[in-house]
């Protein structure tokens, strides 16, 4: 069975994410239950539970994903700031047992000081917060693109995490895969795509394997850098999505884009899915056509690498960029950070 959506907005309270998710004819979809840049808390009553429950009811999703706030880092050498995590974790963790959320994908953190020592905290953290919210929801670790002090950027570090959270919990530890960090990060999904699922089996174990953030990347392979682009439109280009789409393996794991909304999320949520679904069905696809490369200088300086196959900037329309069928007309550049 296709379990397959989008990150859909909770604007305006949970029960909406299920009506946008119908909106663009998904199976699957991934929200935030609460604000992801703030540490506010809430908790979900009953009332609010309800309503998503019968949002839910009338749509065909059948998976359901939350993510975790950017805030959270269970590794951080701070005391404050990794008590004030754990107890955001927690949070998170009973609202998706209140919603009924099947996977709440989390960021591993940031070591700070040292690598060992962090993936410790983290997993030492991750026991802590099971313990207190016993449940159902399976919590996947996201791999990283591993810049900065990001822990999970490597299939061996995702799986040293999940052994060292107590025994007894680790059936309630899974992985969530994002393209577009994977590739960042030096996993080649573009010329050794069975290589790393491979890879992946040998060391976590595919059955572990329960989310996919399906995303392409606006930056070059291992680039360690996380930024996401439309699906087929950037360094990693169709291939490795139509593999993603078809291989058995991989027939049961939930799929969600994180791909740029543009101006307007409904439409293209609706043409990515479109995109995925051809590539599953093994029909051609036609993408826009690439530009060379236009880089504001400022970004230009930031990047360590040239990136030739980079489209210019979409912040306005480009001129001469030919229309294709089913395409929203604009599209810009999403604000908010990458997931
Ligand atoms: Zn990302
Ligand atoms: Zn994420």
């Amino acid at each position: 069975m296709e379990l397959l959506g989008a990150h859909v907005s909770s604007a305006g309270g949970t029960h909406n994410a299920p009506v946008r998710a119908k909106e663009i004819g998904a199976t699957a979809l991934q929200l935030f239950t609460k604000m992801a840049n703030r540490w506010a808390e809430r908790a979900c009553e009953d009332e609010e539970c309800a309503a998503f429950r019968t949002a839910m009811a009338d749509t065909q999703v059948r998976a359901t994903v939350s993510h975790d706030s950017y805030l959270i880092n269970l590794a951080s050498p701070d005391a404050t700031l990794r008590a004030r995590s754990i107890e955001s974790f927690v949070s998170e963790l009973r609202r998706c047992e209140a919603l009924g959320i099947d996977f709440l994908v989390s960021h591993p953190g940031n070591f700070m000081d040292e690598r060992t020592a962090g993936v410790q905290r983290n997993a030492d953290a991750i026991s802590e917060a099971l313990q207190q919210v016993p449940g159902r929801t399976v919590l996947c670790m996201e791999s990283t693109a591993g810049s900065g002090t990001a822990i999970g950027a490597n299939f061996e570090e995702l799986a040293e995490l999940i052994s060292l959270v107590d025994a007894g919990l680790r059936d309630r530890m899974g992985i969530c895969v994002d393209s577009c960090h994977a590739y960042s990060a030096g996993y080649d999904l573009v010329n050794d795509f069975d290589g790393v699922i491979e890879q992946f089996d040998r060391t976590i174990g595919l059955g572990r394997l329960k989310v996919l953030h399906l995303n392409d990347s606006k930056t070059p392979f291992a680039s360690r850098r996380d930024r996401h682009e439309l699906i087929g439109e950037g360094s990693l280009g169709e291939q490795p999505f139509r593999r993603f789409m078809t291989d058995p393996r991989l027939a049961g794991v939930v799929k969600i884009i994180e791909t740029p909304k543009g101006d307007d999320a409904t439409a293209m949520d609706t043409l990515m899915l479109g995109r995925l679904r051809a590539y599953a069905a093994g029909l051609p696809v036609v993408l826009p056509e690439k530009k060379p490369a236009v880089l504001p200088a400022a970004k230009a300086k930031a990047s360590s690498k040239p990136v030739a196959t980079k489209k210019p900037s979409e912040k306005k329309k480009p001129a001469g960029r030919k229309p294709v069928k089913k395409k929203p007309a604009k599209k810009s550049p999403s604000p908010k950070r990458s997931r």
